[in-house]
């Protein structure tokens, strides 16, 4: 064991001594692009009014043509002006000269054997991203993503090897949703009653990037996700996972009072700057600080406490019992991640006998410790091994399914 922690011991800090600068790279993605419509996908309320009225809808008539034309968008899933049957015809042609209504496309799906599916989509400027769908007994979640890769550079995580390309706009972060209601056909059938037992009834901010360093765009996303005339989901079915930006964990909590999941990792600050490099600008104190006042500002019940079990390095029992006395005062859960392999990761899966001892400790602390079942992993679906793929060898044709 001595010998293997030496190991890993140095990777670690070939790793750290390799990562980028900690600053963050804010790239502007114009909602109109020269030459084109403007897309209504992504457009907040009071935008979208603007845009209406810009384009000659008279002012009193503009609320209610904001609704409809949500409605259309989000709840019903319409991409095509002329399917807006309660919009005049000579309105929905003037709508047609100005805008458009446009999502990511799938470039491929892979389905796993655990039904996890997993999509490659293109993005504008060619770019690339993944979304996972992840079906369970009781809900379905999609973890989306937030930036094209990450500028951080956390060394157990596939997405961090690839350097940030941009932010994703907030029509590419909602389109992720709309484009995964399409492949799973949940969109209403006018004239039939609403199924209520909804296939994508959550949604995670754990796919590639970091979300709060994108944070008015992934803001406005989610106040369209959560808008009870669309797709209507309630906060405490979306999460945000922050690898801990800490200035803008309580702007999370006050502008979109969703749940909130910390990619924590560690226990002390030597190792965690070494697992999670964000941790050199904000150490394990300033967190904690933070994360203290943040069910009380959002309501949110519990924080989620995020853990990779990476063998030998932050898993001991002497960690465990770390962890237990840094969050207290925290209504917290920990959510131990088994560690996901990806091409040439530094790193090894912790031991499940080493993972069940580390979540007794703290269930007997009493904290909720679930074991994340890995999954789609057959696919690379897994938490941290998401990338874009020009940007990885490509598999073997033959795991991906070209999207029809
Ligand atoms: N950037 C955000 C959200 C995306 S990562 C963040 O870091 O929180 C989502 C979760 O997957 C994080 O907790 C991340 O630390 C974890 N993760 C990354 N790489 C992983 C890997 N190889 N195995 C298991 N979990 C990983
Ligand atoms: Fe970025 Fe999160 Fe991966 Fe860290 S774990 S590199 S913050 S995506």
């Amino acid at each position: 064991m001595g010998r293997a922690k030496f190991d890993l011991r140095n990777i670690l800090t070939e790793a750290t001594q390799t990562s980028k600068a900690l600053t963050h790279n804010f790239v502007t993605v114009p909602r109109k692009s020269p030459n084109g419509p403007t897309n209504l996908v992504g457009l907040t309320r009071v935008d979208l009014r603007e845009v209406l009225i810009e384009n000659g809808t008279p002012e009193k008539q503009a609320n209610m043509r904001v609704s409809q034309i949500w409605q259309w968008i989000y709840e019903k899933g319409v991409r095509d002006f002329d399917q807006m049957t309660n919009l005049a015809k000579p309105y929905r042609e003037n709508l047609k000269k100005s805008f458009q209504i446009s999502v990511p496309e799938i470039i491929t799906k892979n389905v796993s054997e655990d039904g996890t599916r997993k999509y490659l989509m293109r993005i504008n400027g060619g770019h690339e991203i993944e979304t996972v769908y992840i079906p369970e007994e009781n809900r379905g979640t999609l973890c989306i993503s937030s930036q094209v890769g990450c500028t951080l550079t956390c060394s157990f995580c596939h997405t961090g090897t690839q350097r940030l390309v941009r932010n994703l706009s907030t029509s590419e972060i909602v389109g992720q949703i709309l484009v995964a209601r399409d492949d799973l056909g949940e969109w209403p059938i006018q004239g039939l009653p609403k199924n209520e037992t909804r296939l994508l009834s959550n949604v995670v901010l754990m796919g590639m990037g970091e979300p709060l360093y994108n944070f008015e765009n992934v803001r406005d996303a989610m106040k369209i996700t959560m808008d009870p005339e669309g797709i209507s989901l309630s906060r405490r079915r979306i999460t945000l996972s922050t690898s801990g930006v800490v200035p803008e964990i309580s702007k999370t909590a006050e502008e979109i009072g969703c749940q909130l999941a910390i990619s924590f990792h560690a226990t002390t600050d030597e190792i965690r700057n070494k697992l999670v490099p964000i941790n050199k600008k904000w150490n394990i104190a300033q967190l904690l600080e933070t994360l203290k006042s943040y069910p009380k500002v959002s309501n949110s019940e519990r924080i989620t406490f995020e853990y990779v079990m990476l063998k030998g390095v932050n898993d001991s029992d002497d960690d465990a019992r770390r962890l237990v006395q840094l969050i207290k005062g925290i209504p917290a859960k920990i959510n131990l991640i088994p560690f996901n392999e990806w091409p040439g990761s530094p790193f090894e899966r912790s031991d499940w006998k080493q993972i069940k001892s580390f979540a007794d400790i703290i269930y007997k602390a009493g904290y909720a410790s679930p074991i994340r079942t890995p999954r789609g992993e057959d696919i690379m679906a897994a938490c941290g091994q998401l990338k874009s793929a020009s940007e990885k060898k490509r598999k073997s044709k033959k795991d991906a399914v070209p999207y029809t």
